[in-house]
């Protein structure tokens, strides 16, 4: 019996049903939405309750193996080559505290389940641009969404953390009791445990005034311009991005947007509807629209804001945090990504931070990047005949295009394969990174759970 199927055995005998030996070669069974991620395990685990993870930590830890925790893969920055895989899919379960305005959340949930969940009483979480990804791979990189300015990072909202740890086996992580390990785990992003569950924050907001819109190509320069200097000046209620964007010639496009380069303005507003219409007129005065979809709309919609995708692809992307976006990040931006270049960057997006981003909350957490004024993504497209060299150059280049205005720290979540390795350590300060790697000492001695740089060779 080899090594794998000794694990899966041991497995079973402690009570976990769904373990299996990865037999040969990568396994695409997990269906994560990043298939550019090769997951070769020597074994996987299909957790059903928080008990089968500590077996499989436990199990790990003995035979010394890595553990890498997935739940959508949309977050996975290096292939998994051997080791144990816990997918974390089967716990799934939401259950809303309606006095508390909490959310008990299991590792496998997805912001979707927890919109949904709240929605019936009122009550929204924050979460991120797209709701079909994952709650707790989510969090652990501090989160930033649609409604972000209002309420600062979704992990400035995280009330208790279960997990698993080597050293430790399960427990639970509060302000009050593992404070240093609550500390990192809100922001820290990995190589701490394998979560089972966290308990979250719910906001009182059945909707926002917002939605998307989309202006034509000759308008990109005005629109870059006008809101580099516009979204600053927002008040807190205001959320913001801007986005170019190649939309591809395919059917799933909408015609109107079908095979242009588009420049997507993402708004949503926790106030008043018609201040949020004031706000918007010097936007919406620069040229007409293509789709102008902005009005009340329900938070169970909120994915609409910024329109994601959510089919699997082989995902190439980047981000880095800037101090600054004046004209001339603007102009650097469209000299390396304009309509006029042609290069296979299907997304540049700005996102405004600053509001309650800036804000420490009342128990400090591990989040980098506090300070910075903006966010700078930029994703490639899967385009046929091109390589992923290509498209990480392609995507390394506009990042480049504006090093002279990046912050100190990058946001760990928009930390993507075409990054360079140090950047994902680059996410913290020096000393928050001596103190996160404090924790994970103790919590993980033989560092067995991953946190993966950014690796793409
Ligand atoms: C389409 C898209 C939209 C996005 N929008 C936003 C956004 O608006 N704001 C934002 O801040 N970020 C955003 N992100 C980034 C996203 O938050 C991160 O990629 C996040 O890590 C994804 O988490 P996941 O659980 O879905 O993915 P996974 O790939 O399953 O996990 C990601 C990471 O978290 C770890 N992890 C997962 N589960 C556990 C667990 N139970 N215990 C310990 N570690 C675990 C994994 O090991 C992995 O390293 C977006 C990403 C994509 C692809």
């Amino acid at each position: 019996m080899d090594a794998a199927q000794g694990l899966v055995t041991d497995l079973r005998r402690a009570g976990v049903e769904h373990a299996v030996a990865v037999e040969e070669g990568p396994t695409d069974s997990l269906g994560a939405f990043d298939t550019s991620i090769s997951y070769a395990p020597e074994v996987i685990v299909d957790a059903e309750r928080p008990d089968d993870v500590a077996a499989a930590v436990a199990a790990a830890s003995r035979a010394g193996l890595p553990v890498v925790a997935v739940s959508t893969g949309h977050g996975v920055l290096a292939d998994v080559s051997g080791g144990l895989l816990i997918s974390t899919r089967a716990m799934a379960g939401v259950a809303v505290d309606i006095d508390r305005q909490t959310a008990r959340v299991e590792a496998g949930a997805v912001w979707a389940d927890v919109i949904d969940a709240a929605a019936q009483h009122g009550l929204a979480p924050l979460c991120g641009s797209s709701p079909t990804v994952g709650v707790v791979g989510y969090l652990l990189g501090g989160g930033i969404g649609p409604i972000a300015r209002t309420y600062g990072f979704s992990a400035d909202h995280v009330r208790s953390v279960e997990l698993v740890t080597p050293a430790d086996g399960a427990l639970t992580a509060t302000a009050d009791d593992q404070a240093e390990l609550f500390w990192a785990l809100r922001g820290g992003k990995g190589g701490f445990g394998v979560i089972t569950a966290v308990t979250i924050d719910l906001v009182p907001l059945t909707h926002v005034y917002g939605g998307a819109v989309f202006f034509p190509a000759d308008a990109a320069r005005d629109v870059l311009s006008t809101m580099v200097d516009w979204a600053p000046e927002l008040p807190e209620s205001v959320t913001a991005s801007v986005a170019a964007i190649r939309v591809p010639d395919i059917e799933q496009a909408p015609p109107p947007l079908r095979g242009r380069f588009v420049v997507h303005l993402r708004f949503a507003s926790t106030g008043e509807p018609a201040e949020a219409e004031d706000l918007l007129r010097p936007i919406r005065r620069l040229a007409v629209p293509l789709v102008d979809t902005i009005a009340a709309l329900p938070y169970a919609q909120i994915g609409s804001v910024h329109g994601d995708p959510t089919a699997p692809m082989p995902v190439m992307s980047g981000g880095a945090a800037l101090t600054t976006a004046g004209q001339t990040v603007v102009e650097a931006l469209l000299d390396v990504a304009g309509p006029e270049r042609d290069l296979p960057v299907a997304v540049v997006e700005l996102r405004a931070l600053g509001g309650a981003l800036a804000r420490s909350p009342a128990t400090p957490n591990a989040v980098g990047g506090r300070d910075a004024a903006w966010n700078l993504f930029a994703s490639a497209a899967p385009v046929p005949g091109i390589d992923s060299a290509t498209r990480r150059d392609a995507v390394r280049a506009v990042l480049e295009s504006v090093r002279a205005w990046r912050a100190p720290t990058n946001l760990a979540n928009f930390v993507g394969r075409a990054n360079d390795a140090a950047d994902l350590r680059h996410s913290w300060t020096d000393d928050q990174n001596e103190r996160l790697d404090a924790v994970r000492t103790a919590s993980d001695p033989d560092r067995l759970v991953s946190f993966d740089a950014p690796d793409h060779d």
